[in-house]
C-alpha cells in the first residue's frame, strides 16, 4: 500500500480576491507530483463576513458562493461553480477532497428574538449566576436564497445559547430558557458546549434532522471524498457518531474523516474516539505541543520522549499528525506556531514515520506572505520522499535526549525505497543505525544536505549518520538521491 499524505489547503490570510478555487484547481497536478493524495479545503459556505470570511463564522451552509448574501455572491474563495471545478480538478489527479464541516455554531443572523435566558458563569458553565431577558441574534431566514435547496429557516428553537445581548450590548454566557448545554462535551469551563455565535442545539431532533438533510445535499452536490469536522469538543460527543453514520449510509461507503479536538490531553482524545466508536481520526494535538516544546527549549527537551502521550503512540490508526494549522499560525486564536528552525525536523518525523497520516500545512508549503513567512525548506522533497521511499519496517533510535533517529528498511513493492533519518535539537552529533540487511555495501546520501559525505553501510547494513546542531538529515539510496536532486524544489 502506498503512503497517504494529506494537506490542509489554506491558511488564514489568503488574499480576499475570490480566485482561490481557481488557483487550487491550477495546482492539482503539481500537488499530485509532490505526493499529496488528500486535501482539506476551507469551509466553502457563506460566512457572516461575506467575501472576507475564512469560513468559520457560518451563515448559510447552502450558499456555496451562489447567492447574493452578506454583500456578495462569491465567498472569499470564489463561486460555487469554481468550487465544484476545483474539487473535480483535484479528484481528476487522484487527490481526495475533504470538506470542512462547521456545525457547532452560526453567525450573522438576519434578525433578533427576545429570549429569556439563564446566565452562566463563564469559567464554569454548570453554574447559573442569574436570569434575564435578552435580544438574541437567532433568526436566520436567508432572504437572498429564498428557499432554494431547503426551506429550513432557523430560530431560537435550533440553538442552546449565545453570548451577546443586542438590547444591553452586553456579553455573557447565555443559555436559552428550557435548554441545557449538551450532555457530554469537553469538560473545560465545566461544560465547553458553548464556543461562539448562536450555538446549535444538537439535543433538538429537528435541528439534528436539518443538519443531516444538509449533509446529504452537500454530499450529492459536491461529491467530496470525506470530511474534516470542526470543533468536535464543543458538540455532544454522540452527535458526529450518528451524523457520520447517516452520511456514510447516504454515500454508500465508509469514507475518511478527521475531527479537530483541540486538546493536549491524550485521555480526552482517546475518550472521544471510544465514544465515536473510532469512526473518525483526530488531529494529534499533543504531538503539535511536543514539537512546540522541543522547539522552544534551547536543546533541553528530551527528544527520546517526543512521542510520549501523543495520539500517534496511543491510537496510530486514528491519528492525523500535523505541525501547524490556520489556528496556530501567527495572529490567530490558538497561536502556537512552531519556530522555523524546528519545522524541517517536525516534518521529517511526521512524513517519514510509519504511523499516522501526516497533514502538511499550506502556510508551510507555500509560505505566509501576510507575515513574511517563507516556505519550509525541503518540505516538498520530504513529501516526495514519503510517497516514493518511506516504506518497510521501521527501526527506532529514540535513545538519546538530543540526537534521535529512525530507519525504514524499504520493501519490494517500492523500488529504491528505504531511508535513514537523524535529527538533533541541540549540538548535533553521530549515531550508528541499522537500515536493512539487504542494504549491505550500499551508500546512502543526505537529500537535505547534498554537500555532505555519503554514508557507506557496513556488513550488517548499518552505518554512522551525523546530524548538525538543530537540524535533520534524510539519507536515501543512490538512485533515489539522483532522482530527487533533478526535481525542482
Ligand atoms: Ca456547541
Amino acid at each position: 500500500m502506498d503512503n497517504k499524505t494529506m494537506m490542509q489547503y489554506f491558511e488564514w490570510y489568503l488574499p480576499e480576491d475570490g480566485l482561490f478555487w481557481k488557483r487550487a484547481a491550477a495546482q492539482a497536478e503539481s500537488l499530485k507530483e509532490n505526493g499529496i493524495d488528500m486535501v482539506w479545503l476551507p469551509p466553502a459556505y457563506k460566512g457572516a463576513a461575506g467575501s472576507k470570511s475564512v469560513g468559520y463564522d457560518v451563515y448559510d451552509t447552502y450558499d456555496l458562493g451562489e447567492f447574493d448574501q452578506k454583500g456578495s455572491v462569491a465567498t472569499k474563495y470564489g463561486t460555487k461553480e469554481e468550487y465544484l471545478a476545483a474539487v473535480s480538478a483535484l479528484q481528476k489527479q487522484g487527490i481526495e477532497v475533504l470538506a470542512d464541516v462547521v456545525l457547532n455554531h452560526m453567525m450573522g443572523a438576519d434578525g433578533t428574538e427576545t429570549v429569556r435566558v439563564e446566565v452562566d458563569d463563564a469559567a464554569d458553565r454548570r453554574k447559573e449566576i442569574g436570569e434575564r431577558t435578552i435580544t438574541a441574534w437567532t433568526k436566520f431566514e436567508f432572504p437572498g436564497r429564498a428557499g432554494k435547496y431547503s426551506r429550513k429557516t432557523w430560530d431560537v428553537s435550533d440553538f442552546s445559547g449565545t453570548d451577546w445581548d443586542e438590547a444591553s450590548k452586553q456579553n455573557g454566557v447565555f443559555c436559552f430558557a428550557g435548554k441545557k448545554w449538551n450532555r457530554e462535551t469537553d469538560s473545560e469551563n465545566g461544560n465547553y458546549d458553548y464556543l461562539m455565535g448562536a450555538d446549535l442545539d444538537t439535543d433538538n431532533p429537528k435541528t439534528v434532522q436539518a443538519v443531516t438533510d444538509w449533509g446529504k445535499w452537500y454530499l450529492d452536490t459536491v461529491h467530496m471524498d470525506g470530511f474534516r469536522l470542526d470543533a468536535v469538543k464543543h458538540i455532544s460527543f454522540d452527535f458526529y457518531r450518528e451524523w457520520l453514520k447517516a452520511m456514510r449510509a447516504h454515500k454508500g461507503s465508509s469514507f475518511f474523516t478527521v475531527g479537530e479536538y483541540w486538546s493536549k490531553e491524550i485521555g480526552k482524545l482517546t475518550h472521544y474516539l471510544d465514544v465515536t466508536e473510532n469512526s473518525l481520526s483526530l488531529f494529534d494535538v499533543p504531538l503539535h505541543f511536543a514539537f512546540l516544546q522541543a522547539a522552544t527549549s534551547n536543546g533541553a527537551f528530551d527528544m527520546a520522549g517526543i512521542l510520549k502521550g501523543t495520539l500517534t503512540e496511543a491510537r496510530p490508526d486514528n491519528s492525523v499528525t500535523f505541525v501547524d494549522n490556520h489556528d496556530t499560525q501567527p495572529g490567530q486564536a490558538l497561536v502556537s506556531f512552531i519556530p522555523a528552525w524546528f519545522k524541517p525536523l517536525a516534518y521529517a518525523l511526521i512524513l517519514l514515520w510509519d504511523k499516522g497520516i501526516p497533514c502538511v500545512f499550506y502556510g508551510d508549503y507555500y509560505g505566509i506572505p501576510h507575515d513574511k513567512i517563507a516556505p519550509v525548506p525541503g518540505l516538498k522533497k520530504l513529501c516526495r520522499i514519503r510517497a516514493a521511499y518511506a516504506y518497510g519496517g521501521q527501526k527506532n533510535y529514540f535513545d538519546d535526549s538530543s540526537i534521535v533517529g529512525f530507519t525504514r528498511s524499504g520493501d519490494a513493492e517500492h523500488p529504491g525505497s528505504g531511508l535513514a533519518v537523524l535529527l538533533s535539537d541541540s549540538a548535533g552529533g553521530e549515531k550508528y543505525m541499522l537500515v536493512s540487511g539487504s542494504f549491505v555495501g550500499e551508500t546512502l546520501y543526505d537529500v537535505l544536505h547534498p554537500y555532505r559525505q555519503p554514508v557507506r553501510l557496513d556488513a550488517s547494513g548499518g552505518g554512522v549518520f551525523a546530524a548538525d546542531g538543530g537540524s535533520v538529515g534524510v539519507w536515501v539510496r543512490r538512485a533515489a538521491y539522483e532522482k530527487l536532486m533533478t526535481e525542482a524544489e
